[in-house]
């Protein structure tokens, strides 16, 4: 049955799959958990399958890959080959983000988005400067925020 996919559709389908529990997303967990803070992951009662849930912060944290949801940063690069095929794909996948953000806001919940380059690679912020960020946000009553590399911060019109 694989073995009628072309491979095109295999592309395509391997694409879909949302990637879980990333060397990213376990960093985030971590020091959350380090902090005292309590979370729950993968809520799918909620907009955008939120990767980390704070309930008592009423806040979706979402632990973003750079490339698949194009962060223009130090990590991102443009596909050479099938550029346009992937360029629509990233496009989507903001779309999709910008709405998830959205209809959070809607049912007030708030919105964090840190970055993988934020985590990793040469503009990666210091656990105890990431730290200070993610608390500074869930004490403040800020609906939206997001965590980036040392550079490039887009701002949230950029995003949204
Ligand atoms: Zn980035």
């Amino acid at each position: 049955m694989a073995d009628r996919l072309t491979l095109e559709q295999r592309r395509l389908n391997m694409s879909r799959i949302r990637a879980k529990n990333t060397a990213p997303e376990w960093t985030v967990r971590r020091l959350l958990h380090s902090r005292g803070f309590r979370y729950q992951l993968h809520r799918a009662d909620l907009p955008g399958k939120p990767d980390i849930v704070l309930p008592r912060f009423r806040t979706a944290v979402f632990v973003h890959g750079c490339f698949w949801h194009g962060h223009a940063c130090s990590l991102f690069r443009t596909p050479a080959t099938r550029t346009e095929f992937w360029l629509a794909k990233i496009a989507l996948n903001r779309q999709r983000d910008a709405t998830a953000v959205s209809l959070l806001k809607e049912l007030g919940w708030r919105s964090l988005l840190i970055w993988e380059c934020a985590l990793k690679g040469r503009g990666r912020l210091p656990e105890s400067q990431l730290a200070q960020k993610v608390t500074a946000f869930l004490n403040s009553d800020a609906m939206f925020d997001e965590i980036a590399e040392k550079r490039i911060s887009p701002t949230a019109e950029e995003i949204l």
